[in-house]
């Protein structure tokens, strides 16, 4: 294979892009990467060449890529909430769909112009599968989303196989949850561990309950370094394909906020937990739990910080910041 120079990452601002980036550099790629103007990019490595454009631009997007003509597209700018995707389900379709499809065939038009190979790689969601029949998921499962945010990943997805059959080597990677210190505070985890990590310490602005939504919810929660390294594994295999990316193990949020108190040293928090009916969602899948066999087996992939590890880690992450 040829060696890999240069790499495309949009999306490099959000939790995996600084990872992806990190990951990529350290092995001597050179990184671009696209940011939205005005754009915090506090974990982003100064070493990352930052063009500033927007996905949903397509036309815009497009000539940036083939000026650049990376070796390698990794698109993993979205609207990340499923929440979010709730109260901006039309601009969800435009970043998370259809400036995927833009990618694609930007990705596509490069290969064609320069007579090398592009290497395209989508950050997926298990989210396609909606509110799945049986679990384990895994590459076979229905795609049939049930929110505004899977239904455009699911799209997205869906085209990564067109590309796919018309010759570009293009991979979508089912990732499950995946966290660390860098989730920021909208996802379920985050919010539980800082509010966790302020009750604990008695910080001065400590809200006096951690307000949540649906506790029974369970959800298959990795660690994000370990999916970004999956993200590089699929560029790097001979062919494009799909690839569930998840740890097998499911948890309710529930677990996640005894395991977050036990580990601030909390032992009496279920008083200190309310349910608010307006923090549960209109459809929500009660079991995402993925089975990454053909990942570990055709990547070379294993998940590397099991439930306990995420948790600790970013729990104790959370009591630093306030220590
Ligand atoms: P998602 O799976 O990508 O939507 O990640 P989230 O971390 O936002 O949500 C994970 C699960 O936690 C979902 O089933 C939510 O319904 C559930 N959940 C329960 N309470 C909350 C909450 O207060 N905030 C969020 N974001 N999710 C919550």
């Amino acid at each position: 294979m040829k060696e890999v120079t240069t790499a495309f990452i949009t999306g490099v601002g959000g939790q995996d892009g600084g990872y992806l980036a990190e990951l990529l550099l350290a092995r001597g790629v050179e990184v671009h990467a696209l940011v939205l103007e005005g754009e915090s990019t506090p974990d982003v490595p100064g070493a990352v060449r930052t063009h500033v454009g927007d996905v949903a631009d397509v036309a815009g997007t497009r000539a940036l890529l083939l000026d650049l003509a990376p070796d390698r597209v990794f698109n993993l700018a979205a609207i990340s909430s499923v929440a979010q995707s709730w109260s901006e389900p039309d601009r969800t379709a435009l970043v998370n769909g259809t400036a995927a499809v833009g990618l694609l065939e930007s990705a596509y038009r490069v290969a064609e112009r320069t007579g090398r190979q592009v290497r395209f790689v989508q950050a997926s969601s298990a989210e396609v599968f909606g509110q799945p029949p049986s679990s384990p998921q895994d590459e076979s499962t229905p795609v049939r989303p049930i929110n505004p945010y899977g239904a455009a990943k699911a799209y997205a997805h869906l085209m990564v196989a067109v590309y796919r059959g018309r010759g570009l080597h293009a991979s979508s990677l089912v990732l499950y949850n995946h966290e660390s210190p860098r989730r920021p505070a909208g996802f379920v985890t985050r919010k539980i561990t800082r509010t966790v990590a302020a009750i604990a310490t008695g910080a001065d602005d400590a809200p006096a309950r951690l307000v949540l939504g649906n506790l029974d919810a369970r959800r298959d929660w990795g660690w994000a370094p370990d999916y970004v390294a999956a993200l590089a594994a699929a560029a790097d295999a001979p062919h494009g394909d799909d690839y569930v990316v998840a740890t097998g193990v499911a948890h309710s949020v529930r677990d996640f906020v005894a395991a977050a108190f036990a580990r601030a040293g909390v032992s009496d928090w279920e008083g200190l937990v309310e349910v608010d009916p307006a923090l549960v969602r209109p459809a929500d899948a009660t079991e995402l739990v993925g089975d990454a066999s053909k990942a570990r087996t055709t990547l070379d992939w294993t998940p590397t910080v099991d439930f306990a590890g995420v948790v600790g880690r970013m729990v104790d992450a959370d009591l630093a910041l306030l220590r």
